[in-house]
């Protein structure tokens, strides 16, 4: 974010003297390089090694890995979807498991399921029935309980030693839910799956198996598999989803498939398949059902959508200048959306963007499919956005929901856990590339008004919650502001103090040590530690590890003999930049950036020395997208004589 450098000398944290003294309710300064709060159970990982204090994966460092051959048949107006699936489990921890956990996340539609809100009759489902287990090819005992909601734990007969594999072969059907979210029936014939497949927790390194409830609110967290997806649909119904979709020339006639060929190399939208043509039933192979087969490796799940009118564009992005890797670019739509006919643009732009700026990492995916539903929600290679009147709030979601392709899909985020990594950097990207498409004012616009007038606005205890709080204990807007425009404010921050330079090198190092592994945020914390060769303790506590909230007055402002010394108090904590704008006697301005820098040795209190010959006749402090909780602290005016601003 460019900054408006002061030509300024900085007396960071020091008494100068003459000027006005601090507050007597300034509290202790913090230790700079006191250790961050680390729980116990991450200090066990960094004992047995599994992570380096550097921040890097430590040489102990594992995962485990599972291999998933799914068959599904959807026949709509049908809802019931019916699956079989063989998994090969890797164990690859130095532990015996005994007691699997398997997650049954469409068991959120269950009645009863504990749900962080109500949930209307069209919603409810009797949830997933698991109709057999085999274990290594021995049918095994499963019990459907009406009490057991998205996880349940069953029992292997043979133990899982360490460095061998388990084979798992589930059969189950669910219905569909008539009303849509991240999932479910979008209208009679037209499907979104999602989440539609019983699958291994993940067991990790430092809190074993994942046992966290999905509540419709707090998000995912998913090994790196490999799958191949088989999804049989009746004839005319096109399938979009995650990966490499195998076998093109067997579904589709060759009109189309050229169409669709084409679409890999081609910049421009092509129309794939018009909504007269998908009701003509001239698209697809006319065998009265049809098997749609895709394959992704390394990837944390498979999403697909399955429509017989929708609408289907495509076109593709180059990604990578190195290698001129080209990605596919799709979306699916209802031809009732005046949005969505943009959309392989706005996606492509988003694509392009991201890759070659912030993040700054080539996408890591092969597609990107943006489907018209009514989540607003991310998942690998895939989108599902509502329309929306005005196109600018189109691309500025799907912005967002691209930006989640490196976190938390490239980096195997926990984003139940941790959604300061997921949520906290898709909103750190979202505004960066909106900065690029709209300009800083209407950027910030959009930023103030989603991602921080909530927080700073709401007085209450469970607000200023500190981010790293793990967020399946957190509910509401408490869980909200921690995920999204708090973790940001802090990643915005922190690029505005150490520059775009050493951001990068911090940003990109994390990326590059984790992506395809499942770092936590001390690993984060380290590696920018690490890399930039600062201890950032002092920030990271303050912003991450606090109750903090923003909060900066106007101390004082003494006159010196070259300008003023202005102090300002940080009565919230957080180490916000601020601008500090002087308005002079002969009608002149000036703004004067300072960075968090000002905080580094002294969180409660900083001055800001301004040279000038001037008679600085008003001093405003102006925080920007980092909202000052009050504002009535922020002014000091020289007037009537009284050159002191009354410390507040
Ligand atoms: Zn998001």
């Amino acid at each position: 974010m460019p900054s408006m450098r002061a030509p300024f000398l900085l007396i960071s944290g020091l008494l100068v003297a003459g000027c006005v003294p601090a507050p007597s309710t300034s509290p202790a300064p913090l230790t700079g390089a006191s250790a961050l709060y680390m729980p116990r159970d991450v200090k066990a990982a960094y004992r047995k090694g599994t992570r380096s204090p550097d921040g890097r994966p430590g040489p102990a460092y594992w995962q485990n890995r599972g291999r998933y051959n799914i068959e599904i048949t959807a026949l709509p107006p049908d809802r019931t979807i019916r699956g079989s699936e063989q998994i090969t489990y890797m164990n690859n921890s130095p532990d015996t498991l005994r007691n699997p956990v398997v997650k049954l996340f469409l068991n959120i539609h269950k009645p009863g399921a504990p749900r962080a809100g109500g949930a209307s009759a069209d919603y409810l489902t009797s949830g997933v029935h698991i109709d057999s287990l085999a274990v290594n090819g021995v049918a095994t005992p499963w019990v459907n309980d009406d009490n057991y909601f998205t996880w349940q734990r069953f029992h292997l007969a043979s133990p899982l030693p360490p460095h061998d594999s388990v084979r798992l072969a589930f059969k189950w059907h669910y219905d569909v839910s008539k009303q849509s979210g991240r999932e479910g029936m979008l209208d009679s014939t037209t499907f979104f799956l999602a989440y539609f497949y019983p699958r291994v927790a993940v067991y990790d390194d430092y809190s074993g198996w994942d046992t966290m409830n999905f509540t419709d609110m707090q998000e995912f967290y998913s090994d790196f598999n490999d799958y191949d997806v088989a999804i049989t649909v009746p004839a005319n119904y096109v399938v979009w989803g995650t990966g490499t979709l195998l076998n093109p020339a067997e579904l589709l006639q060759p009109k189309y498939l050229q169409r669709y060929t084409q679409s890999f190399t081609s910049d421009q939208t092509i129309n794939v398949a018009s909504k007269a043509e998908m009701i003509a039933k001239t698209v697809t192979t006319q065998s009265p059902r049809n098997t749609w087969r895709f394959r992704a490796a390394n990837i944390p799940d498979m999403t697909f959508n399955l429509s017989d009118h929708y609408v289907w564009d495509a076109a593709s992005v180059v990604v990578d200048d190195g290698t001129h890797r080209r990605v596919s670019v799709q979306s699916a739509y209802n031809d009732t959306a005046a949005d969505f006919p943009h959309m392989v643009q706005f996606a492509r732009h988003g694509l392009d963007w991201l890759s070659h700026n912030w993040p700054g990492v080539p996408y890591p995916f092969e597609k990107t499919t943006v489907v018209q539903g009514q989540a607003g929600m991310e998942y690998p290679m895939m989108v599902n956005d509502e329309s929306y009147p005005d196109t600018i709030f189109s691309r500025f979601v799907v912005e967002h929901e691209i930006a989640h392709s490196w976190f938390p899909f490239y980096m195997g985020i926990n984003e139940t856990r941790y959604p300061m990594m997921d949520e906290g950097w898709a909103t750190t990207f979202e505004n960066l590339i909106g900065i690029a498409d709209l300009g800083k004012e209407r950027a910030a616009g959009f930023f103030e008004q989603f991602r921080v007038n909530g927080w700073i606005s709401n007085p209450s205890s469970a607000e200023d919650l500190p981010i790293v709080t793990p967020s399946d204990a957190l509910s509401a807007s408490a869980y909200g502001d921690n995920a999204y425009g708090k973790p940001a404010l802090g990643y915005l921050a922190l690029k505005d103090m150490l520059g775009d330079v050493a951001f990068r090198k911090g940003l990109l190092a994390f990326i590059d040590r984790w992506h395809g592994k499942h770092p936590i945020p001390w690993d984060f914390f380290n590696t920018v530690n690490d890399v930039t060769g600062q201890n950032l303790n002092w920030y990271w506590n303050s912003w991450y590890f606090s109750n903090n909230y923003i909060d900066l007055a106007v101390g004082g402002v003494e006159k010196t003999g070259n300008g003023y010394t202005v102090v300002v108090n940080n009565i919230g904590g957080m180490p916000a930049p601020v601008d500090l704008e002087a308005h002079y006697g002969d009608g002149t301005n000036e703004v004067i950036h300072e960075t968090p820098a000002i905080w580094a040795a002294d969180q409660r209190r900083a001055t800001v020395a301004i040279s000038t010959s001037k008679s600085l006749q008003s001093l405003l402090l102006n925080g920007g997208i980092w909202m000052d909780a009050d504002s009535t602290n922020n002014r000091w005016s020289q007037i009537k004589g009284l050159s002191l601003a009354r410390p507040r």
